[in-house]
C-alpha cells in the first residue's frame, strides 16, 4: 500500500500475469507461446519491441484490481477512463467519514496565465496559501456540521450528502489491464495532469513494477 495526499492510499489488491504472460500473448501468433520463458533477453526485446511499435493487445493478458482512496474531485478525473471498471462506496448506503483533502500550502501556488487549467507553483506565496487552506478547513467543518445536522434532522443520506465539498475522500476499486493502465499513467502522470492525481499514477506505477519490471521499463523508456 502507498500512501496518497492526506488520508488517501492505492493498494494492490489482485493481479493476474506477468512480464511471461504479455510475451506468451505475443508469441501464439507464430505458435511458440510455449517457448517463452526459455531465452529471457529475446523475451524482455520482445516487450521493449511490442510497446515502441504499439503492438498493445498482449499488455491486456495483465490485469490489475486497486482500492484507491481519493478526494472525489480526483476520482472524477479518473472516472473519465472508460476501459477500467470501478465499484465505489455509495453515499446512499454508508453516511460518509469526516475526511477532506486539505492541500499543502507549497503546493497551491497561484492559477497559471498561460495554460488555463493549471497552476504555476513558482508564482505561489505560500504563508498566503496556509491562510487560505485554513478558511477551507473551516468550510469543510461547516459542510460536516450541517451534513450530520441534516441526517438527524432525517433527510435522506442521498440528499445531505450534496453539502459536502468535492474535496471530501471516497474510496473504490479499480480493475484494468496493464495496456489501459499504461495509458492512465501516461495521460495522469504527465506534467499537464493535476498534481493531485499525478501522486495516484506515480504511485500505481510503483506498485505494478514488481509484477512486471520489464513493461514497465518498456514504458518508462518510451515516455
Ligand atoms: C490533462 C488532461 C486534461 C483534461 N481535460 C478535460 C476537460 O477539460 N474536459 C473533459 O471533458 N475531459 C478532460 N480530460 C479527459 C479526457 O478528454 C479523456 O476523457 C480522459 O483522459 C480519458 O482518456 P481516454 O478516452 O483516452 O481513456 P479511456 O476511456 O480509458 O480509453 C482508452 C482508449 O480506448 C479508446 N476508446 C475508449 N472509448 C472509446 C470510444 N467511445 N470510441 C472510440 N475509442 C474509444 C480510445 O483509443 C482511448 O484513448 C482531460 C484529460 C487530461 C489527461
Amino acid at each position: 500500500m502507498i500512501n496518497v495526499l492526506d488520508h488517501g492510499f492505492v493498494r494492490l489488491v489482485d493481479s493476474m500475469g506477468s512480464d511471461l504472460s504479455i510475451v506468451r500473448a505475443a508469441r501464439v501468433s507464430h505458435d511458440a507461446d510455449w517457448r517463452a520463458g526459455n531465452d529471457t533477453g529475446s523475451d524482455a526485446r520482445l516487450i521493449r519491441y511490442l510497446w515502441t511499435h504499439k503492438h498493445t493487445t498482449p499488455f491486456e493478458a495483465v490485469e490489475f484490481q486497486f482500492e484507491v482512496k481519493a478526494p472525489i474531485f480526483v476520482l472524477r478525473q479518473w472516472h473519465r477512463h472508460r476501459t477500467h471498471s470501478y465499484n465505489e462506496v455509495s453515499a446512499r448506503y454508508t453516511e460518509l467519514p469526516e475526511e477532506v483533502y486539505m492541500p499543502d500550502p507549497r503546493m497551491v501556488g497561484r492559477q497559471s496565465k498561460s495554460n488555463r487549467q493549471a497552476r504555476d507553483l513558482e508564482e505561489g506565496d505560500v504563508e498566503r496559501a496556509a491562510v487560505m487552506v485554513t478558511a477551507m478547513r473551516k468550510n469543510a467543518g461547516a459542510a460536516f456540521s450541517l451534513y450530520h445536522w441534516l441526517l438527524k434532522e432525517g433527510m435522506p443520506r442521498e440528499l445531505a450528502r450534496s453539502v459536502l465539498p468535492q474535496g471530501v475522500y471516497s474510496r473504490m476499486f479499480d480493475k484494468v489491464d496493464l495496456r489501459n493502465l499504461f495509458h492512465f499513467i501516461d495521460l495522469r502522470g504527465d506534467p499537464h495532469a493535476q498534481y493531485e492525481i499525478r501522486v495516484y499514477a506515480d504511485a500505481l506505477l510503483k506498485l505494478i513494477e514488481p509484477i512486471v519490471p520489464v513493461a514497465v521499463a518498456a514504458f518508462q523508456e518510451c515516455r
